[in-house]
């Protein structure tokens, strides 16, 4: 592998298709062709092994990212990232949810590191089903509603759980379980239950809310709305799946284009609709509560649920210079900004340590101090390498999203 000179360089991501993902989102603002009954779910840039993001360094062959990195730590992340982290530590995402995601939590650094020695100790192969913790890391996310977005973010506060349960005729059997502050009860307790009682509990308020979603008398602001919805999307060989428990426990959260929620390890959450831009670290690592037909494992996901309310903190973004703005989070191996640059202006940005861009709406010219000018349309992205100067000048209005390591000197 050979260093380029550039340290502005284009990139291309990686586009998974999962079957929640919807049909024409990321075609679009990737301009790329629709293929028929296709599911386009993720776009990813970055140098995850499922998908590192490459580019062309002369040569015919496509260069991966991650090789790239791994071949030139120093000179791609600068000495103070390649020390701390030895690697890209963070993923920046697209994703287009059009059914929704199962529930899930993730672990702590601390305790991936811990539960990922104990798998591979007891022999449990990286790709078995059963494997839980993919990596020894942890994986915070923020993701920023690009549309509006619908999504559960952790449990109601002890009143308005409360109140649910004894709304809902079916769950007034978990009043008493509850008892106004048991969170760790209440979730073992539904999660514990045996699967014919699931079915038992559930099935009148499933058939009572499935008459009105199809008539349509029930709107998204609603528990009712996306328990019908799960239960349509998940039922498994005629059982109800008990993450529908979990809709009524959890914080419904509704999200405007713009706002953006910060999910740190132990909070469950579940992304329900609509589209986002996402940054986590760089990590596989998922523990399902339901809304899956993948491998639950609850002695391990009650392992690293905290047990508390959490009351959703809307993050809006902080203007830091007159093009962009940061959202910012306790995350010490992501940061995401917006940049907005008008048509005929320009901005100049010097990386310290790696930066990846996302091209979301216009066209850009991108020089850098190398000599490397190129242009970037609509859903094109750019890697900037540490120390690179860049001058981005905006050929038509240019939103961008921007990928850094916070604190970086
Ligand atoms: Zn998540």
């Amino acid at each position: 592998m050979e260093l380029s000179k550039d340290r502005v360089i284009p990139i291309t991501g990686k586009v998974q298709h999962y079957a929640w993902g919807g049909f024409y989102y990321l075609p679009k603002l990737l301009n790329m062709p629709v293929k028929k009954g296709e599911t386009y779910a993720e776009f990813w840039l970055g140098t995850h092994d499922r998908g590192s993001a490459e580019f062309k360094n002369g040569s015919e062959k496509p260069v991966s990212l991650k090789e790239y990195i791994d071949a030139f730590p120093e000179q791609t992340l600068g000495e103070q990232a390649a020390k701390k982290f030895g690697r890209l530590p963070f993923l920046l995402k697209v994703l287009d949810v059009k059914d929704m995601l199962s529930i899930q939590v993730h672990p702590s650094k601390e305790n991936a590191q811990i539960a990922f020695d104990a798998e591979n100790n007891q022999g449990i192969d990286l790709a078995a089903p059963e494997r839980n913790f993919k990596d020894n890391n942890h994986k915070p996310e923020l993701m920023l509603a690009l549309s509006e977005f619908w999504l559960l973010h952790g449990f109601k506060n002890p009143k308005a759980l409360q109140n649910i349960l004894r709304e809902v005729p079916e769950l007034h059997f978990l009043v008493p379980i509850f008892g106004g502050d048991n969170y760790k009860k209440l979730y073992r307790h539904v999660m514990e239950l045996p699967q014919q009682q699931v079915d038992r509990h559930l099935k009148t308020l499933i058939d009572r809310n499935l008459i009105h979603y199809n008539a349509g008398k029930l709107n998204k602001s609603k528990e009712d709305f996306w328990a019908a919805r799960a239960a349509i999307t998940y039922s498994h060989e005629g059982h109800v799946d008990r993450g529908i428990f979990s809709i009524y426990l959890f914080n419904l959260v509704h999200l405007q284009p713009g706002q953006a929620v910060y999910q740190d390890a132990g909070l469950l959450h579940a992304y329900l609709e609509g589209q986002n831009v996402e940054i986590m670290s760089n990590s596989d690592n998922v523990l399902r509560g339901g809304l899956t037909s993948k491998h639950v494992d609850l002695k391990e996901l009650m392992k690293h649920v905290k047990f508390e309310p959490t009351v959703p903190n809307i993050i809006t973004g902080k203007t830091v210079e007159s093009e962009r703005m940061v959202y910012p989070t306790p995350a010490p191996d992501f940061e995401l900004s917006r940049l907005n640059i008008g048509k005929g202006k320009s901005a100049t940005l010097i990386s310290h340590s790696i930066e990846i861009f996302l091209l979301f709406s216009g066209t850009v010219e991108i020089s850098g101090g190398e000599g490397a000018v190129f242009k970037r349309n609509k859903g094109e992205a750019w890697v900037t390498f540490d120390a690179a100067h860049t001058e981005v000048m905006a050929l038509e209005d240019a939103i961008i999203y921007q990928a850094s390591i916070p604190g970086m000197k």
